[in-house]
This record gives C-alpha cells, sequence and structure tokens, in this order.
C-alpha cells in the first residue's frame, strides 16, 4: 500500500544506473528482526561480504548528521558474533565502536549483534511491544574502509578530505512481529517489490533513512504527483487524540508552499515520521523524523509549534541535505564535523520556517510577526551574543550548542536564533539595495543552484552569491554579522517594511523575578539558582549557580513567596540575599533594580507608507515579489 509500483520501478532504474557506473560492490544484507521487543532490544543479522580478506573491520558511527554531538551509538551494542556457516570465528575489538572480523578466508561472514533500543529521540532507537522507530546510525554496522578516513590518527579540517564515493548497497529486511503490520522509511524499496525490503544504494543513504514499524496511522497526498505520507506513530492508537487529518492537509500547504519557492521537488517520494510523544525533529533527504505531543492539535499555539517544527524540517530537504556547508559531507561518522555556517543551515531554516507558513496562509501576518519578535527577544536579552560570534557558535557546536550547562547563557549565542534574525535583516537588506525586485529567496536559488553537488559551499561562496543578488557589496555586514559580536541594525529593515519595535509583553511574575535576574526553579521545596545572566544583580552580587536561596532580608523564603518577596523590595537599595552553598550559609548584598521594559515587539507603523505596506505584503504573502 505504501510502497508504490510507480516508485519501485523508479528505484529499479536507479540503481541499474549507479551499479553500471560505480564499482560494482557486493552488497552487505541485512535482517531486523524484533524477537522480544517488549524488552527494548533489536537483533541485526548482516551478511557481509569479505572480499576474501583474511580480516574486516566492522564500523559504527558514533555520531548521526544534523545533531552535533558524538553520541557513541557502539554503547548500545551487545552480543557481538561472526560465523562462517555455523562456525565461529574470532570478532577483537580494536577500538571503541569497531568491530575486526577474523574471516578464515570465507568469502561472506554472519555478523549478529543486538541493540538496546530504548531513548526517546530523533536521533536514536526506540523498541517497545507496539512499535520501534529505528535509525541508521545507532543500527548499522559498515565495512570501516568504504567510510572511514584513511588518516584515521591526524589532525585538521575535515573538509581537506574528501572520501572516494564507494557506493556499496546496503540492503535491509525488517522482519516484523506477527502484531505489526507495516514498516515504513524514505529508503528505496528492493527492486524486488517484497514487503519491508529496502534497498540503500550507499551507507550514506541507510544512515538517512529512519525506519518505522508497527501499526502506524499513515495519511497520504500528492503534490506535484508525488506521494507524501504523514505517518503518526504511538503506543496505541496514533490518532486517538491528535488530528492526523487536519495535520495532512496543512502539511500539504506547506510542500505546495515551499515547491512555489523552489520550482521542483528533488524526490520521488516524502515522509513526514510524527511520534506523539518527545519533541524534536531530525531532517533526512526525502524524510524527516518528528517528535510532538499528542496532544499537538488541541490548542492554537501547540499546534503552530507543530506546523513551525514541520516546515522548519521539510524546509531542511533543501537547506542542508543538499544545499549544505562544504564540512558537512561526505561525513566523517567517527568524529566531529567543523561546519561555520549552520547559521545558514539551522537559522535560514528557522526563518524560512515561519516566513513559509505565513505564506501558506497557516499563520496570520500579525501571527508571523509575534513568533519573529520572540527570535529577536530571545537573542537581544541573552548576554552570550556579545561573547560569541554566530560562525563560531556553529563551529563549536559540538561543545557548546550540544552541551549546555548553567554558564551558556553567557557564553554562547544559539545559531538558530541569531541565524533566523539574521535572515530577517539580510532579506530585508537584498530587498531595499534591489529596490524590492529580489531577495533572500533568490540567494537561496542561487546557491542551491551552484552548490547543491558534490562539493557543498564555503562560508565566503554564500557570501559572494549574496552579493552578486544584491547587486552590491555585502562582505562587511557579512563579516560584522557573523565574525563579531557587533549589535544587530534593525533600523533598515524596519524602514523597508513600515515596522518598529513596541513593548513586548511580561507578566508580572517574570517583571518581579527580572529585579534579582537569577533563573531559579525548584527542586524538593527549594530555591535552587540555575543560571545567573551576566548584569544581572543577582550576577554582580556574586550569587552563583547551584545556590539555594534560603533568606531575604534576613527572612526566610520559600518557593511560593518568592515572587511576592521580590515584588515588595524597593528598587534602588541593597537587600541582603542569604544563600546555602556546600554546606555553609552566605550572606551577599544585592541591589535591587527595576529593568528597563524589553521593547521587541514588531508591529505595523500607524504611519506605514503605502510603498512599506506593500513591501510587507510582498515579503510574507506570496515570495520575494
Ligand atoms: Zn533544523
Amino acid at each position: 500500500m505504501l510502497h508504490a509500483r510507480r516508485v519501485a520501478a523508479l528505484v529499479a532504474l536507479v540503481l541499474v544506473a549507479a551499479s553500471a557506473s560505480a564499482q560494482s560492490l557486493a552488497p552487505i544484507r541485512y535482517t531486523v528482526r524484533f524477537t522480544a521487543p517488549q524488552t527494548n532490544y533489536l537483533d541485526v543479522e548482516a551478511i557481509v561480504p569479505t572480499g576474501g580478506q583474511p580480516s574486516i573491520e566492522m564500523l559504527m558511527a558514533v555520531w548521526t548528521p544534523g545533531s552535533y554531538l558524538i553520541r557513541e551509538y557502539e554503547r548500545n551494542v551487545e552480543d557481538v558474533k561472526a560465523f562462517d556457516g555455523n562456525k565461529a570465528l574470532d570478532v577483537e575489538k580494536p577500538v571503541k565502536n569497531r568491530w575486526r572480523i577474523l574471516t578464515g578466508g570465507a568469502k561472506d561472514v554472519r555478523l549478529t549483534y543486538r541493540v538496546y533500543s530504548h531513548e526517546m529521540t530523533v536521533r536514536n532507537n526506540w523498541v517497545e511491544a507496539d512499535f520501534a522507530m529505528i535509525n541508521g546510525a545507532p543500527t548499522f554496522m559498515t565495512i570501516a574502509s568504504d567510510v572511514a578516513r584513511p588518516d584515521a590518527g591526524s589532525e585538521g579540517p575535515a573538509y581537506t578530505w574528501q572520501r572516494k564515493p564507494i557506493a556499496r548497497p546496503h540492503e535491509v529486511t525488517i522482519e516484523l512481529p506477527a502484531a505489526w503490520k507495516t514498516s515504513i522509511t524514505g529508503m528505496p524499496s528492493a527492486p524486488d517489490g517484497r514487503p519491508n525490503h529496502y534497498l540503500a544504494p550507499d551507507f550514506d543513504t541507510l544512515v538517512d533513512s529512519p525506519i518505522v514499524a508497527g501499526n502506524p496511522v499513515v495519511h497520504q497526498f500528492a503534490v506535484a504527483g508525488k506521494p507524501h505520507f504523514l505517518v503518526d506513530v504511538a503506543t496505541g492508537d496514533a490518532d486517538a487524540v491528535f488530528d492526523g487529518h487536519r495535520a495532512a492537509r496543512d502539511l500539504q500547504r506547506i510542500v505546495e508552499t515551499d515547491l512555489a519557492l523552489w520550482g521542483a521537488l528533488p524526490y520521488d517520494k516524502y515522509v513526514f515520521f510524527n511520534v506523539l510523544t518527545g519533541s524534536g525533529g531530525l531532517e533526512h533527504k526525502n524524510s524527516v523524523m518528528m517528535m510532538a505531543s499528542q496532544w499537538a492539535t488541541s490548542t492554537r499555539d501547540k499546534y503552530v509549534d507543530w506546523l513551525s517544527l514541520a516546515s522548519h524540517e521539510y524546509f531542511h530537504l533543501w537547506n542542508v541535505k543538499r544545499l549544505r556547508p562544504i564540512e558537512l559531507g561526505p561525513f566523517d561518522y567517527e568524529r566531529e564535523n567543523y561546519p561555520r555556517s549552520l547559521w545558514i543551515s539551522e537559522g535560514l531554516t528557522d526563518y524560512y520556517g515561519d516566513v513559509q507558513l505565513a505564506r501558506a496562509g497557516l499563520i496570520s501576518r500579525d501571527e508571523y510577526l509575534h513568533a519573529l519578535s520572540t527570535a529577536i527577544r530571545t537573542l537581544q536579552s541573552t548576554p552570550g551574543r556579545l561573547t560569541q560570534p554566530v560562525e563560531t557558535a556553529s563551529f563549536d557546536a559540538w561543545i557548546k550548542q550540544y552541551r549546555p550547562d548553567e554558564n551558556s547563557i553567557n557564553t554562547s549565542i544559539s545559531y538558530y536564533t541569531k541565524g533566523a534574525v539574521l535572515g530577517f535583516v539580510l532579506d530585508a537588506r537584498i530587498r531595499t539595495a534591489t529596490n524590492g525586485a529580489k531577495g533572500l529567496d533568490e540567494v537561496m536559488k542561487l546557491a542551491f543552484a551552484r552548490f547543491s553537488g558534490a562539493r557543498g559551499f564555503t562560508p565566503q561562496d554564500f557570501r559572494t552569491a549574496a552579493s552578486e543578488v544584491a547587486g552590491t557589496d555585502l562582505s562587511a555586514w557579512f563579516r560584522a554579522a557573523l565574525e563579531t559580536t557587533e549589535e544587530i541594525d534593525y533600523r533598515p529593515a524596519l524602514a523597508w517594511y513600515g515596522l518598529d519595535f513596541g513593548p513586548s509583553s511580561v507578566k508580572d511574575d517574570d517583571k518581579a523575578r527580572a529585579r534579582l535576574g537569577a533563573t531559579v526553579s525548584e527542586a524538593s521545596g527549594r530555591l535552587v539558582v540555575t543560571n545567573v545572566p551576566r548584569g544581572t544583580p543577582a550576577f554582580d552580587a556574586g550569587v552563583n549557580a547551584g545556590d539555594e536561596i534560603v533568606a531575604i532580608g534576613n527572612l526566610r523564603v520559600t518557593p511560593d513567596q518568592y515572587v511576592a518577596r521580590l515584588e515588595a523590595l524597593p528598587p534602588g537599595k541593597p537587600v541582603t540575599v542569604t544563600v546555602a552553598r556546600h554546606d555553609a550559609m552566605k550572606t551577599l548584598t544585592v541591589t535591587i533594580v527595576d529593568p528597563p521594559a524589553p521593547m521587541w515587539e514588531l508591529r505595523v507603523r500607524a504611519n506605514a507608507t503605502p510603498e512599506q505596506q506593500a513591501h510587507l505584503a510582498a515579503w510574507l504573502r506570496t515570495g520575494s515579489r
């Protein structure tokens, strides 16, 4: 039902063409079984061709593209064994994520292992009695010499290394437990048309193709003649609460709106996996793994968040999966890859995620402006924007963005947030320079035409393309925006669209909390400081993350009293704050201030000119003109 004959036929043609030109390597043939899914394990059997070598080394990726942290997937692997027929072979482990099989001259070896699969995130595996959600990197080993860097010990920029295009097919058969009806993946179906039988032309495609097995609820629609699937997955009935019909209808509008921007859909089919627990999304070339609440369609705010997630992830199939920074391919699966342009790959994707919702008519102009205002306010209230340039934030994603700690607010800036805000400012800049003839849409399309091939783009390539579209040299703007921590000048963008900033709405509780400035949480009935942003009274007084606030003005304070007690303090006067730190009590003197009300809410000027109103309409309605 899900794997249309037309798609299977296309795939067969592509494979024939590829194998004729490539080195016709023998495939690795995997079978994935769920013999006891209720125990959260999956079983893998792989028939691995040895090429007649006395030993072969199998590798498991330590991270997965799109999520920049070493995950050590090999830690979930158990019981690795290898056989020649039924004869057991010796298996050694030279490093944490590799297994060396002594083949004894066998032409093929049978490799078996089990994977503990109980992490409900978009980049790992989940197996339970009702369903399985499996990703390539944490599941499938491959032959190390096919994909590994030959100079695995040496350092240097990853992008100076270009992996040879070794296109070894990876065949996957999913054996379903009796109670499960189907499996679904973006991976091509195998030419034999057997159900649950897939064939990835290479390891990258295998890693890029998550698989869901079980009894999902599937909604199908077509755009430009291509099938699209919304696959709702949950323990029990996936659409019991979630409104899958409405979601699929609106996804179709997102697809149509993106098609209008880019001009073509560069895939044969596309799968929106929608696991109804957890949160997050991970993009792939022709699918996305999303996680969201069952109640994501139950309120307007939650639904807009879900649409925004889906729109962001879908936009990625162009921006990052095909139009990619030079550093992000071919992937080195065994170590960090260091992109400098995640402000483009993630930030501009965030910008377009919401812009395209407005253009699709799925959110109103004012809902859009409010979402953008939230990003601007978040950026402008993060002290780390004055510490970390956004290209550095991208490069250091592995140690900052993906490893946040209590001081992150002071030391780093999100390339999602700043990148999205830069998208708004850059788009307006190009529109202004071309008197509305062109915008960021044209930059993205030019960049896609130039750089979506094998090489990818350098930071300079993108800057040059933008300057070309703008018809003016933007290099000074890019340098300041990307390589420094200079504050962003919003005035040209506001002037082009006829916008200005008004007061952001702030809850009274938050106003009171801002008088001390520390972020606190309640832990077992105690008030514990979680962050201390630079530039706040708490920071200046030496309040530390981890301190328990015990008293204010020598009077005991409990979590439920905290806000009222702060509200009652006179601004401008010193007050004592007693904290428990380790085993000691410490009294600090804090000068309470009322911070100025934030003014980051975008609104249309009452006196906006007809030209400005036209610019605003052109931006959010139907593309750049
Ligand atoms: Zn993203």
